[in-house]
């Protein structure tokens, strides 16, 4: 009878289990009608952010940057490309008269992580230390005597540009939040840094890391018209026409295009399929009622929406048994990564799973049911994102008219897509790309081409602080 009631009681709990799974699953759907909603509302916020500033919670940023990449670029330049966890140095010959990018050499570092909360002088301290380090190691020196080394600073934030080489930090993302910084320009801090460490370099590019892998792509293929990150963060750019920017004063451009820096990770609908876990995760995050579409979509909070999930099973249906397991409330502690690494887990027993749960939770034995859920989980919350960046991505497509045959005459649009998310999570690019496929349908979606962009941040802000170079206007001697 004992036997019997334990039995009992530990079905008792599967079943809340498997409800609190079920009901995950059915608040994550995204069936082909939501996501055309989705398509629909993006498009719709894009012509309101473009109409007027603080039109919508898109900003639909102006980047300054009207002329793509030719193949004309041609001299010694550098990047800095500051982003997520990481920070690269970039050091790049550019060929000229389409010769292409010659010789490049790179330095990457993680930010420490004290300094993404600190203060602005130490965040530019550190990053121009590196750059001064890197530029040392360089054995023939700087070839133009006389002329300071010019940089384009990729900088992966929101930014209200003022011209393609300064702009103001609207507000901070992704974890970093340096309080001092917001509405200074970071052109003008980074300046700053580079004196105090003697160092004679000039900005003459500062772009966002959609807006450089836009360059870079279309330098190598005149087919790109967008470009997307699925990184820590999330956001996209794409080439807009001058006269559909009504809220643009300025001058209008040679090319009669402008490159736009969309900042959909603020993007928001009421068809976004949100749970009380993205709720809670929201509140209690740096930058709580902003970011939502990357706070479901990017790489920092998958994994993070994963371990709320799993606690919630924990505390309320006994999932690892009698107690919680303490390290399951520590937040953050669960990385995409690591969820992607179970994800994708085909051993007979699902070993890794196993192994993370014990490594990162200090979760042990675990039943093959209870790690088939947590796959199951991981499937949930990884689609979920897939689909909804697709369905951004239907989003500008439309805005462009460029998702039906009809009104894009069979032109190759081709989007330029970069980050450690859709560059590792195989099982996310996968979904991403077949429901961006099914969303299209068969007729376009032939046209309709996503290219892997490898780090073309940089080199795309080397490529257009090469166009914007100080000394390219100077007459000849
Ligand atoms: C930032 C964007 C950036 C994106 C990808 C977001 O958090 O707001 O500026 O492009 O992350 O790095
Ligand atoms: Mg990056």
């Amino acid at each position: 009878a004992a036997v019997v009631r334990r039995q009992m009681w530990k079905s008792g709990r599967w079943a809340k289990a498997m409800a609190i799974v079920n009901e995950l699953e059915d608040k994550c759907g995204t069936p082909i009608t939501r996501l055309r909603h989705v398509a629909e509302a993006m498009t719709v916020e894009m012509h309101a952010g473009l109409a007027s500033e603080g039109g919508s919670k898109l900003k639909m940023l102006v980047s300054y940057v009207d002329n793509l990449p030719t193949g004309d670029e041609e001299g010694l330049f550098y990047a800095l490309d500051l982003g997520g966890t990481n920070f690269r140095v970039l050091r790049v010959h550019l060929g000229g008269q389409g010769k292409g990018v010659g010789k490049q050499e790179f330095q990457e570092v993680s930010i420490p992580p004290h300094l993404m909360t600190g203060t602005s002088d130490a965040l530019f301290d550190y990053i121009a230390e590196t750059l001064g380090k890197f530029v040392a190691t360089e054995e023939e020196g700087y070839p133009f005597p006389g002329r300071d080394r010019e940089l384009g600073f990729t900088f992966s934030f929101p930014v209200n540009q003022t011209s393609i080489a300064s702009g103001t930090l609207i507000r901070w993302t992704k974890g970093f939040s340096i309080e001092d910084a917001i509405g200074e320009d970071v052109v003008g801090e980074l300046t700053k840094a580079l004196r105090r460490n003697g160092l004679d370099m000039q900005v003459t590019a500062l772009v966002n890391d959609t807006v450089g892998t836009l360059a870079s792509g279309r330098y190598y293929n005149p087919d790109v018209i967008c470009a997307v990150i699925l990184g820590t963060g999330t956001n996209a750019a794409y080439v807009e026409r001058a006269n559909a920017i009504p809220k643009w004063h300025g001058p209008p451009p040679s090319s009669g295009e402008m490159v736009i820096n969309m900042e959909w990770g603020n993007f928001w609908s009421s068809h976004l399929p949100l749970t009380e876990y993205d709720l809670a995760l929201d509140t209690e995050s740096l930058n709580p009622g902003e970011q939502i579409f990357e706070k479901i979509i990017s790489g920092m909070y998958l994994g993070e929406i994963l371990r709320r999930v799993l606690l919630r099973m924990a505390e309320d249906a006994a999932f690892f048994g009698d107690t919680v397991p303490p390290k399951l409330k520590i937040p953050f502690i669960l990385r995409t990564p690591d969820m992607s690494a179970m994800h994708h887990d085909e051993s007979r027993d699902l070993e890794v799973v196993g192994k993370k749960l014990q490594a990162i939770l200090e979760i042990s034995n675990t039943s093959l049911e209870a790690r088939k859920v947590i796959i199951k989980l991981c499937d949930i919350v990884a689609t979920r994102g897939a689909r909804l960046s697709s369905a951004g991505i239907l989003g500008i497509l439309k805005k462009l008219e460029r998702d039906n045959i009809t009104a894009s005459g069979g032109q190759k649009s081709v989007i330029a897509l970069d980050g450690g998310l859709f560059e590792h999570y195989m099982k996310f690019s996968a979904s991403m790309e077949s429901t961006l496929k099914e969303l299209l349908g068969e007729e376009i979606a032939n046209s309709i081409v996503i290219e892997r962009s490898n780090d073309g941040s940089g080199i795309g802000a080397a490529l257009l602080a090469a166009s914007h170079s100080t000394y390219l206007q100077a007459p000849e001697e």
